[in-house]
């Protein structure tokens, strides 16, 4: 018999569980608890539960333990990074990051933020871009989502710290995963549980137009972050393939729907990557593209990975790219390459790992 992943359940399947085994809300609610605010790891650990209901749990249910399969940090200190393996032995890349406040208060000096996996490898095949380069294992559960994050607060905790923002920036397209990443958000923003506020979750996406309406549709007020990198079709499906499926204009169409309905800003990411699509021909039809649009770009200088041959954009094309943005009257702002010295960037430890003997937990 497979077990139930017991984080993959939202607190509401918890309680259905719990009352189809004959045991009330109260008990659903010790055992959410021991999770989301105890942060237990083993169900033997859950001994503030009714024996006979410890002893079940231990049983029916598993709480998919994940481990360290690698671990670096950056040189500044400020970005570590993780591979975390899943019992079927497949792994991800999560990365915690550091930023400083700008107006410090003193109980609040350091910001984290984590940076989560959503599948294990990834199908859209985008040129630069190591997850795409692996191509696609599998989806990861809900249970696994959330385990990565849990695994980034236990870490905090450690050293009195606690996670403020979480990007869906790793490994994976969310929107290809879709029930399973939305789930994740719904127990990962639950209040009884870690309690993360919704407007500190962003999703990044390649851009699927049906899923892009769907997110509208519901009721999950995270941020939305589409990752363009080409402005006119022929440039987009030279980078993302996926754009050949989805032309421009159907999925800005899906991103008017979204921002006219959730009355909130779009954030588009673009890889600058040295006379590819760094160009003013590009700025301009971007600026055009987005014109009346409630828009930021977030652009990212191209990380270079071992299957691309491209370099990234050096500071004055970056700028000039900026600049033409800007007079469209759109705002944008240089990512902070983070961690590059560990690479950092989307499944660039995954790869180098497959020639990697493992460090083990
Ligand atoms: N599948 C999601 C999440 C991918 S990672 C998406 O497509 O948005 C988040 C961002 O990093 C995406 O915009 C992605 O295109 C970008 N990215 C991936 N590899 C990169 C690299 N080597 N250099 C710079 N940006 C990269």
């Amino acid at each position: 018999m497979t077990q139930q992943n017991l984080y993959s359940l939202t607190r509401a399947e918890l309680t259905e569980l719990l009352a189809s085994w004959g045991y009330s809300e109260f008990h659903a609610k010790q055992i959410w608890h021991g999770l989301y605010r105890n942060l237990l790891t083993d169900t033997a650990d859950f001994t503030h539960l009714r024996p006979d209901l410890q002893q079940r749990l231990t049983m029916e249910v598993t709480l998919g333990h994940i481990a360290v399969q690698n671990a670096q940090q950056s040189s500044d200190g400020y970005t570590r990074k993780f591979l975390l393996r899943y019992p079927d032995q497949k792994s991800v890349e999560t990365v915690i990051m550091r930023f400083h406040a700008r107006r410090a208060r003193p109980d609040e000096t350091n910001r984290y933020t984590a940076c989560i996996s959503s599948q294990v490898g990834c199908a859209m095949a985008c040129v630069f871009c190591a997850t795409g380069q692996m191509g696609f294992t599998r989806h990861l559960s809900a249970g696994d989502i959330v385990s990565q994050v849990l695994f980034v607060q236990r870490t905090l905790k450690e050293q009195n710290s606690q996670l403020r923002n979480i990007v869906l920036m790793g490994m994976g397209e969310p929107l290809h995963n879709y029930d399973n990443t939305m789930k994740a958000i719904d127990i990962l923003t639950d209040h009884q549980g870690l309690a993360l506020a919704p407007r500190h979750i962003t999703l990044s996406t390649v851009g699927i137009p049906r899923r892009i309406r769907q997110l509208a549709d519901e009721q999950r007020p995270i941020n939305l972050a589409v990752s363009l990198h080409g402005a006119t079709d022929a440039e987009r499906q030279a980078l993302v393939p996926p754009a050949k499926r989805w032309p421009l204009q159907e999925l800005l169409d899906a991103c008017r729907y979204y921002s006219d309905a959730r009355k909130r800003r779009i954030f588009f990411e673009w890889t600058l990557i040295a006379y590819e699509n760094d160009t003013a021909e590009q700025a301009h039809a971007l600026g055009k593209l987005l014109a009346g649009m409630s828009a930021h770009i977030n652009v990212i200088p191209l990380n270079p990975t071992t299957g691309y041959n491209g370099t990234p954009s050096d500071p004055q094309r970056v700028r000039a790219f900026q600049d033409i943005l800007h007079s469209y009257g759109i705002p944008s702002t240089v990512r902070q390459r983070r961690g590059i010295d560990i690479a950092a960037g989307c499944g660039q430890l995954a790869s180098a790992d497959q020639n990697l003997s493992h460090m083990g937990t």
